[in-house]
């Protein structure tokens, strides 16, 4: 991601002279920590809460990663005869152990809230499972992400399929499939980063554009305010242009959450100014209060 582009001069809440909107004094809702397996010794929820108390952001949501390798009873991939995604690394969540150092870092930042939460994997296709976990402790934050698409009878992450199979396709095919999903699973509040595999696009592609995809998008966008959910900003993806907020205006969607997705503590608020300067021209704005989505 390189160098996070705010600096801890940056004062929440303030307005610039140009009148523009506050750029940092939001949750960042979408945060792992040593407890995601896709972090690196690094990881630190500790060192993300003190980094977004530099910041001045109001809140943080640990949003761990809640992957299966093992299709149980009950999960719709199993009917499906698809084999779950056999990346190295990727391993159950420790519930226990995870909301534990909540509860600790809680105590150590009280001027921070803190959210527990799950960021959950295909949730359509692990239902039982997924919801089995949910119902294993408090959650305040659960967001709902394709990361893998079936191909050739198992999951596979779809930035890999971009360098296997024509990357539009791909990208087609994962539009889709985030619309089973939100049709297919009731577990999650938030569409994690709607356009995923964007960030793998290869170089030697087609240059991409929203617009080549926006048959797509708003199919998803449609979906996902239909059932009355949330639209992540996700800042670790490159960040959508201003018309793709407005397609999501368009579909009915009222609410929108910044996450940056930080694997690291030093990502934690990345790019928040840039994207709430986006989502504000778009017409979206701060909530009720410091800790609610932005609502147009
Ligand atoms: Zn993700
Ligand atoms: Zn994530």
């Amino acid at each position: 991601m390189g160098s996070n582009p705010i600096g801890p001069t940056d004062n929440a809440g303030s307005v610039s002279p140009g009148g523009r909107p506050p750029g940092l004094a939001l949750p960042d809702n979408h945060v792992h920590s040593q407890w995601s397996h896709d972090t690196g010794p690094q990881a630190s929820m500790a060192a993300a809460c003190a980094r977004a108390v530099e910041l001045g952001l109001p809140a943080v949501a640990f949003t761990e990663h809640l992957d299966f390798t093992a299709g149980g009873p009950g999960d719709p991939i199993t009917a499906a005869g698809l084999a779950p995604n056999q990346s190295p690394g990727i391993r159950p969540l420790d519930v226990a152990g995870y909301l534990a150092s909540v509860a600790e870092c809680r105590e150590r930042f009280p001027a921070l809230r803190i959210l527990s939460g799950v960021e959950a994997g295909e949730p359509h296709l692990f239902a039982a499972s997924a919801a089995a976990v949910l119902g294993s402790g408090r959650f305040d934050r659960v967001l709902g992400s394709v990361h893998a698409l079936p191909s050739q009878g198992s999951l596979v992450y779809s930035g890999w399929l971009l360098h296997r199979e024509p990357p539009d396709e791909v990208m087609r095919r994962y539009l889709a499939e985030v619309v089973t999903m939100i049709e297919g699973s009731g577990l999650f509040e938030v569409l994690a980063h709607l356009d995923f595999p964007r960030r793998y696009w290869p170089a030697g592609a087609a240059e991409y554009t929203e617009a080549a995809f926006e048959e797509e998008y708003r199919a998803v966008l449609r979906a996902l305010a239909g059932s009355g959910r949330v639209l992540e900003l996700n800042t670790a993806s490159p960040l959508p242009s201003v018309d793709l907020l407005r397609w999501w205006a368009q579909a009915g969607g009222t609410a929108l959450s910044f996450g940056s997705d930080a694997h690291l503590p030093g990502h934690v608020g990345g790019r928040f100014r840039e994207a709430s300067g986006i989502a504000a021209a778009a017409g979206f704005r701060p909530g009720r209060d410091p800790f609610d989505f932005w609502r147009r």
